[in-house]
């Protein structure tokens, strides 16, 4: 099986794009086209180095006990709106990518769920602002009540025919949804340490 791990519809440097005005530790302007090979600006005043990363977020595929997954449909003010994603998100700067997954499943299905793994990790280089690095992650409901929130308006659970016919926010989401059809997805476990109890059945 061909494992697809990055993802590209951006042609252009999001670095070029990202360039700061000023200094954010001691406010000096930034000389005009100041950028090094790797997207940095460095302060002439405070040596401050602004280094550009990827976003790191998490994706959730959540199996159902009829192998169905649940996909959900972004708000129309969303970016990608009205096309359908993987729950999922960023993971904030005080959380594991496990309790990031935890979180924004419950955010955005009201689900508590059980995670068996980790099936993948995709860069994602999405427009000239948005390059992300996504740890898609596979798990089961273990409680909840399903509704959906955050920038989700819809949810659906869908078999492989439904998914054949979706309208995809993320090249991604559908290549990883078509690796769980086909039957070839393998998943390395994750820290069961770091899962919360109250997902435990
Ligand atoms: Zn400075």
């Amino acid at each position: 099986m061909h494992l697809y791990q990055v993802f590209r519809s951006s042609s252009t440097l999001a670095g070029n794009n990202k360039r700061l005005q000023f200094c954010p530790r001691c406010g000096l302007a930034f000389a005009e086209k100041e950028l090094e090979e790797f997207a940095r600006q460095t302060c002439r005043q405070c040596d401050f180095v602004s280094y550009l990363n990827p976003d790191p977020g998490i994706t959730v595929l959540i199996r159902s006990s009829e192998k169905k997954i649940l996909i959900g449909k972004r708000s129309s003010t969303a970016r990608y709106g009205n096309k359908w994603c993987l729950p999922g998100g960023y993971i904030e700067y005080e959380e594991s990518f496990i309790e990031t997954a935890h979180r924004e499943v419950r955010e955005e299905t009201g689900l508590e769920i059980r995670i068996e793994g980790i099936v993948n990790v995709v860069s994602n280089l999405l427009d000239d602002y948005h390059h992300t690095i996504v740890i898609i992650l596979i798990g089961d409901v273990a409680g909840g009540r399903q509704q959906p929130g955050d920038d989700l308006t819809e949810l659906r659970w869908i078999d492989r025919d439904q998914h054949e016919r979706m309208d995809y926010a993320f090249a991604a989401d559908r290549k990883i949804i078509d690796c769980y059809f086909q039957g070839s997805m393998r998943v390395l476990p994750i820290d069961k340490r770091f899962e919360p109890s109250s997902s435990a059945v």
